[in-house]
């Protein structure tokens, strides 16, 4: 007995029914995308399928709009599988148990998938649709955006035609995305020696820092374990011969760094100094991030007398430069886009291994040659200090393109249907787009999506009356698009 069956748009919701039948959570979507290649067969539709799953399916256009601008409909496949504690689902072999009250849709005990399922459901929809009014439709079905826009990074671009293109994965109904950033993970390496050293071990930790998204709370401005840990590292070995022995801060590039802890060697005639000095700094960074860290703890403990393998004094030099040095945080904000940070960097990771300090960092901007300058200065001093930089991830940005017809279409549709003007918003973090805008020059596109809350979380919830003023809007833009 479906549970949508009085909900509309009645198609639409159909299919999303069948789709969260379906398991398919980030790296299980071959039965998702079987699904849909079924669909296209049954419709005499084009398609292509590649080897990660990935979807595009062709409809061309209806009568009179054959020699307007083709247009991409893209969306995710993938889910994120969060379930409560209690919830027997297997999600990787079982379907969701959708419920609704008519004003939302939820699934029991799960993640609903509307994130990103709303959007495969109106594409099918618009696909198996012989009424409505289009120019040549290209809808793209990604896999596994939720890992890291995986799917969009393998996708082959050879059928699309279109340079106009609606992405469906936002969250919030009236927010038209325009804009996000590129990113790129930089391993800063600086080489090290060790010899053996005795004196007082002392451990340093850092930690209760608030943390968070390096793309979404970059701007905040709050404290980061690793960066604080180099300025007193440099602070107390400014005052005293430091040895590092261990130093491990933070957990992925992408997270603004809460906790580092440091070893170091000191000796025994300047431990009472050391321990005033830790104070003193401790109640400078308490001060200065009393905003952003509310619980920040900083703590040294003293060891007993010992002899173990240490950097020699210049390493640590060499170290403690890097994380002095290398810039963090908020590099340039938007002229374009006000409230919006255009580059940032973040670090991340830093570890200290056999032959290397490594530091990594999150570098992001939606200007590609802001984020490649960033690069280079980790580079530069890399280097100088006859180490290397490395990267990893790769994915370019999407700029803010002043002249985007698409953008005011569907704005001018937005509030025309709905008596509000739509707000127009970029973010400083990655999106499928940014790869789309990358592998399709000249590409205008737009960002947009029904209202849903508390997406990854088995709160998850989507708005019936919203999904349908979102279908209505991209069915009226694909109505207008001779206007592109
Ligand atoms: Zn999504």
């Amino acid at each position: 007995m479906p549970v949508l069956e009085k909900l509309s748009p009645k198609n639409v919701m159909g299919f999303f029914e069948e789709l969260s039948a379906i398991p398919h959570g980030s790296g299980n979507t071959k039965a998702i995308s079987d699904y849909c290649v079924r669909f296209a067969q049954a419709r005499g539709l084009q398609y292509q399928q590649d080897e990660v799953n990935n979807v595009v399916i062709i409809k061309e256009a209806t009568q009179g709009y054959e020699d307007d601008p083709a247009v991409i409909l893209q969306g995710h496949l993938d889910m994120v599988c969060e379930k409560d504690p209690g919830c027997s689902i297997d999600m990787e072999t079982e379907g969701l148990r959708l419920a609704t009250d008519g004003q939302w849709i939820w699934a029991e005990g799960t993640t609903l998938g509307g994130d990103d399922g709303i959007a495969v459901a109106m594409a099918l929809a618009l696909l198996d649709s012989n009424d409505l009014p289009h120019p040549r439709l290209e809808v793209v079905l990604t896999v596994d955006e939720e890992i890291g826009l995986l799917g969009a990074a393998a996708l082959q671009t050879d059928l699309l035609q279109g340079r106009l293109m609606i992405n469906v994965d936002s969250e919030v109904e009236g927010i038209l995305t325009i804009s996000c950033a590129g990113g790129v993970r930089a391993n800063c390496h600086v080489p090290v020696e060790w010899d053996l050293t005795a004196g007082m071990l002392c451990r340093l930790s850092i930690t209760g820092l608030t943390g968070g998204h390096s793309g979404i709370k970059i701007i905040n401005g709050s404290a980061n374990a690793n960066v604080l840990m180099g300025r007193l590292l440099y602070g107390l070995s400014h005052e005293m011969a430091l040895r590092l022995v261990s130093l491990s801060g933070g957990m992925a590039d992408n997270a603004i760094a809460a906790a580092c802890e440091a070893t170091v060697m000191i000796s025994e005639e300047e431990v009472e100094r050391f321990r005033g000095l830790t104070a003193s700094y401790a109640e400078v960074f308490r001060s200065e991030f009393r905003a952003t860290d509310p619980n920040m703890q900083i703590e040294c403990v003293v060891d007993d007398p010992a002899e173990v393998q240490t950097l020699t004094l210049a390493a640590t030099a060499r170290v403690t430069s890097v994380m002095m040095l290398l810039p963090n945080g908020v590099q340039t904000m938007s002229a374009h886009i006000p409230g919006l940070v255009q580059t940032s960097l973040n670090m991340g990771i830093a570890r200290l291994q056999e032959h290397a300090a490594v530091i990594s960092f999150s570098v992001r901007s939606s200007i590609a040659t802001e984020k490649a300058l960033l690069c280079n200065k980790i580079d530069c001093l890399s280097t100088v200090l006859g180490g290397e930089t490395t990267y990893s991830g790769d994915y370019p940005g999407w700029a803010y393109n002043p002249d985007s017809k698409l953008r005011d279409l569907v704005a001018d549709v937005y509030e025309k249907q709905t008596g509000k003007k739509a707000v127009i918003e970029a973010i400083h973090a990655g999106l499928e787009c940014g790869i789309f805008a990358g592998k399709l020059p000249g590409l205008d596109c737009v960002s947009i999506g029904p209202d849903m809350e508390n997406i990854h979380s088995p709160r998850e919830r989507l708005n019936v009356a919203s999904a349908e003023r979102t279908w209505n809007l991209i069915c009226e833009v694909l109505a207008r698009a001779k206007e592109l």
